[in-house]
């Protein structure tokens, strides 16, 4: 790829455009745009920040006659390095486009720009009694853009499903700098390619959101919370899918392996005993009594299935202490290594055993502690390995250990990312679960939208 540079001839155009107070070029500015939450880069060689669909339009157009590269940025929570600037060029941040146009309460639909953090959207549309499930446990800091671009998930993704289920149309500038406008307002829609699918989940690398339609639910009337502590990792699996089995779809079923809850207990205690080989925590909804029957019926449920300690919550006091366990662990990862790899494998949800063992014999033979928890009910795992950068073997070990889990994942009929993307950092292993013929037609899908690959250069593909 043909070496791209944002000249001062480019500033000057840039200032033109968006005036100077909303492009920089200081050292002290750019810094703060150097990373997102996994991956320390380049310094880009400016930042602008547009307003409106009209600027990010003649921002990406100026790139294309300049070739520089253009970096879209949200609130840079992603954990792949895709709002890093690892080529130079000019990161695009969309803070300025913070505003929630529209909640539809007849045809629950909103209509936001992609700047808007995700939890104020929650909060906003469960004032008027609706619902955004897309829930990433970033959600206070993310933006609604970020989430779309890596199609973000989260706990309630088993029972609501992920971001890309509740997009149901989008305004986005494509790299050339055309305005499109994809989907629909309806609840069907088939008129068609679904581009709006195809631009849901493509990590900034096809074009720049600067609106988009969402679907809503009501919100539901009642919830209940309770977890669940086991001797055996089988044993809590099986009772996932028990569970399921039974017709019941929680709307959160996270699970913790034997060092996660060391990991957590290490914080403070939990009240869960340390060779415990598994715990669940699990959440229901729904109208009216609902939650409190279904939890009943899981309890019968769990105690047929080896549970060795079930807790029921009465308060959202007792619930919040059921979900510290949960919690704590990102506090308590730092003092099992200084430094984290966080991969977010997908297996399904009935082979979470066979992972966690395979994980499990990998920690041992390479003597590095690996921390897994996640998603139960849609069998996403956050395998978090503990090293030292500092420490060139260490550094080998782990290059070598992602790929025996990604293999192993792989072998399981699961894949190397549910939720995080690709971005810089499993690019690299990115041919291991698409085919050459599939990567070949993304590669010709990226260039037919960005001839000259101006747009978050360096992302997906090696
Ligand atoms: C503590 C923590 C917990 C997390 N938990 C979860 C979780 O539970 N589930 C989950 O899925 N993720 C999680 N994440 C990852 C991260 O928060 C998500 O990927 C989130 O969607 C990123 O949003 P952002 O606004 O920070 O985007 P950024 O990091 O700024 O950007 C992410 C990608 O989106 C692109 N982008 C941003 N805005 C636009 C736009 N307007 N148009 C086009 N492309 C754009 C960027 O170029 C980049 O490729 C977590 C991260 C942290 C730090």
């Amino acid at each position: 790829m043909a070496v791209m540079k944002f000249t001062k001839k480019s500033y000057t155009e840039l200032v033109k455009i968006v005036g100077r107070d909303r492009v920089s070029i200081e050292k002290e500015d750019l810094a703060c745009y150097a990373f997102d939450a996994k991956e320390k880069a380049d310094l880009p060689s400016a930042v602008v920040m547009p307003e409106s669909a009209g600027e990010v339009a003649q921002i990406l157009k100026l790139a294309n006659e300049q070739e520089f590269y253009v970096i879209p940025r949200g609130a840079g929570t992603g954990l792949t390095g895709g709002a890093a600037p690892v080529m130079g060029g000019l990161v695009m941040a969309m803070a300025k486009f913070n505003r929630i146009l529209e909640i539809d309460t007849d045809n629950l639909i909103a209509v936001v720009e992609p700047g808007v953090i995700t939890g104020n959207f929650h909060r906003e549309v469960e004032k008027v009694g609706l619902f955004y499930p897309p829930d990433p446990a970033s959600s206070d800091f993310s933006t609604l853009g970020g989430n779309l671009a890596e199609c973000a998930g989260g706990p309630r993704a088993v029972k609501y499903g992920v971001t890309r289920d509740y997009v149901l149309g989008l305004e986005a500038v494509l790299p050339t700098g055309e305005i499109i406008k994809t989907g629909v307002r309806t609840a069907k829609g088939v008129a068609g390619y679904d581009l709006t699918r195809l631009l849901v989940g493509s990590e900034g690398t096809l074009g720049v959101f600067t609106k988009a339609t969402l679907k809503l639910l009501p919100l539901p009337e009642g919830q209940a919370t309770m977890s669940a502590v086991f001797s055996s990792i089988d044993h809590a699996a099986e009772s996932v899918s028990a569970i399921i089995r039974n017709n019941i779809i929680p709307r959160t079923i996270e699970f913790l392996d034997n060092a996660s809850i060391r990991c957590a207990a290490s914080c403070r205690d939990i009240g869960v005993p340390l060779d415990a080989d598994a715990m669940l925590i699990i959440d229901v909804d729904g109208k009216g009594t609902v939650a409190e029957t279904e939890i009943a019926r899981i309890v019968e449920i769990l105690q047929d299935n080896h549970v060795t300690d079930i807790r029921t919550a009465k308060t959202r006091e007792e619930a919040d202490e059921l979900w510290a366990a949960r919690k704590l662990i990102s506090p308590g990862l730092h003092r099992f290594g200084p430094n984290k790899l966080n991969e977010d494998i997908v297996v399904p949800r009935s082979k979470i055993p066979d992972m966690i063992r395979r994980v499990q014999e990998i920690s041992q033979k390479i003597n590095i502690p690996i921390i897994c928890f996640g998603h139960a009910g849609d069998g996403n795992i956050h395998v978090n390995i503990m090293y030292d950068k500092k420490d060139k073997q260490l550094i080998e070990k782990t290059e070598k250990a992602i790929e025996e889990i990604f293999e192993f994942t792989i072998h399981l009929g699961g894949t190397i990312t549910g939720e995080h993307g690709v971005g810089t950092t499993k690019s690299s292993y990115l041919s291991m679960e698409i085919g050459a013929m599939e990567l070949g037609l993304m590669k010709k899908i990226k260039h037919l939208f960005d001839p000259k690959g101006i747009l978050n250069p360096g992302k997906i593909f090696v």
